[in-house]
């Protein structure tokens, strides 16, 4: 599947709730969601059918594949391993996804967004255990060191995130040092610790038809 190139404030709108794509943004009244909270396209306005059953199933996996910027095979690819390791398969997935690098980053402060967080990445101006990694969906595991190269500390877009970070709730399973751009990863997420408003039985469901 191709990459989404389009403006991301449509898919906000396209599910109907705020999927904090764009950092601050997301937090003003410019957000389009504050204003046309109905579906992107001509006939969006139009569009008021009560979702239910398999409909209601694909929103909730697109509003999770959509958060994390994921692809369509990727996205199933962490369904399969979460079916395949014991435990509860939703968390399991969703703890997949909170593993990514670029949401770790996003999560540690340094970014905005995980759109941000995921360009940080890509343009190797993040280091695990002290080596570059610019891959985004890499998986932390706990006791790994997340940091900002120390070549890249200087980035403007780093100073506004620390700001925007600190009127932010810290996730409890991230060690986190903003002032020297370092985290840890303590432990995995649980579910209560994973701030998401997503229902992943329903994913679930979606996939193992
Ligand atoms: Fe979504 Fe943020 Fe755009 Fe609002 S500003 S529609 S929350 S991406």
């Amino acid at each position: 599947m191709a990459r989404y190139t389009d403006a991301v404030c449509r898919l906000c709108r396209r599910e109907g709730i705020k999927l904090f794509l764009k950092g601050s943004k997301c937090f003003t009244d410019k957000c389009p969601i504050e204003k046309r909270n109905f579906a992107p396209g001509q006939h969006g306005k139009d569009r008021k059918a009560k979702i239910v059953g398999y409909g209601l199933q694909l929103r909730e996996k697109q509003k999770a594949k959509r958060m994390y910027f994921t692809q369509e095979g990727q996205f199933r690819n962490y369904f399969e391993k979460a079916f395949r390791t014991k435990g509860v398969t939703g968390e399991i997935l969703l703890q997949q996804l909170e593993r990514r690098l670029d949401n770790v980053v996003y999560r540690l402060g340094f970014a905005m967004s995980r759109r941000q967080a995921r360009q940080l990445v890509r343009h190797g101006h993040v280091a695990v255990n002290g080596r570059k990694v610019n891959i985004p969906s890499f998986e932390v595991v706990p006791g790994q060191e997340v940091t900002i190269r120390e070549s890249s500390r200087k980035l403007p877009i780093l100073e506004q995130a620390k700001d925007f970070a600190s009127h932010q709730p810290a996730p409890t399973w991230l060690e986190i040092d903003r002032d020297n751009y370092k985290g840890r990863v303590l432990s995995l997420p649980k579910r209560e610790e994973i701030q998401l408003p997503v229902n992943e039985q329903l994913i679930v469901e979606l996939y193992s038809k």
